[in-house]
């Protein structure tokens, strides 16, 4: 299969047409990537700098907030052959104080997909293997290019979550990604004032389309 590969530690990714990938075992699912989104840390990765060294280990397949279709199922998968999937990037260890607690997203054995932590499979590539567990279907009224965005909105999700937002107003401070996911969340979530900083215009256009107050009476 085709893949994008990082196996040594210096700028790029290494394009490989004939990268092998294994067979399906216990409960994973091998799925055929239907769409994969460039997530910040991905330019990091790409570069090999500091950050890359810290949240990355070679060899990996970049590429942690993917969708596809799964094509193949090992003999304990819980999904079938056909259904669409987006891809949990955390691979929490469900066997630590703080997946015991409920808090398997800061995991004390966190492995992740895309960096090589855990595990050398990630979205760029044209076939993967996952854990059934790791593994959301989704509804066929969200397309695969918003569907990838389900990993970084989750990153949004998580912060509204754990404070009351219903009623309230919001200032939401650098309008990347993940801050305009957080708008919309909060817009959707019941905020009362949504404020959107950031010092560049065109993302701040970006922030009242997704439901920011600047500029609105
Ligand atoms: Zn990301
Ligand atoms: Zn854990």
């Amino acid at each position: 299969m085709r893949a994008l590969i990082k196996r040594d530690p210096a700028e790029g990714f290494e394009f490989d047409e004939n990268c092998p990938i294994d067979e399906p075992v216990g409960d994973e699912c091998q799925i055929k990537v239907t769409a994969v989104s460039v997530c910040g840390s991905d330019i990091n990765l790409w570069k090999w700098n500091d950050v890359a060294r810290t949240i990355a280990s070679l060899p990996f397949i970049p590429g942690h907030e993917a969708v596809g279709i799964v094509v193949k199922c090992g003999p304990e998968a819980t999904h079938k052959i056909r259904q669409r999937v987006a891809v949990e990037n955390h691979f929490y260890c469900e066997n630590c104080c703080m997946c015991d607690a409920g808090r398997g997203d800061i995991c004390n054995k966190m492995k992740q997909y895309g960096h090589g932590k855990g595990t050398t499979q990630g979205g760029c590539s044209e076939l993967s293997n996952v854990s059934s567990k790791y593994l959301y279907p989704i509804n066929s009224s969200i397309t695969d290019e918003q569907a990838c965005l389900i990993e970084p909105m989750g990153v949004a999700h998580n912060i509204l979550e754990r404070i009351d937002i219903v009623g309230q107003d919001l200032l939401v401070i650098g309008c990347g990604p993940v801050g305009l996911l957080a708008i919309a969340c909060a817009r959707g979530m019941g905020a009362k004032k949504i404020y959107a900083a950031d010092v560049i215009a065109d993302k701040l256009e970006l922030a009242e389309k997704m439901g920011a107050d600047r500029g609105k009476k």
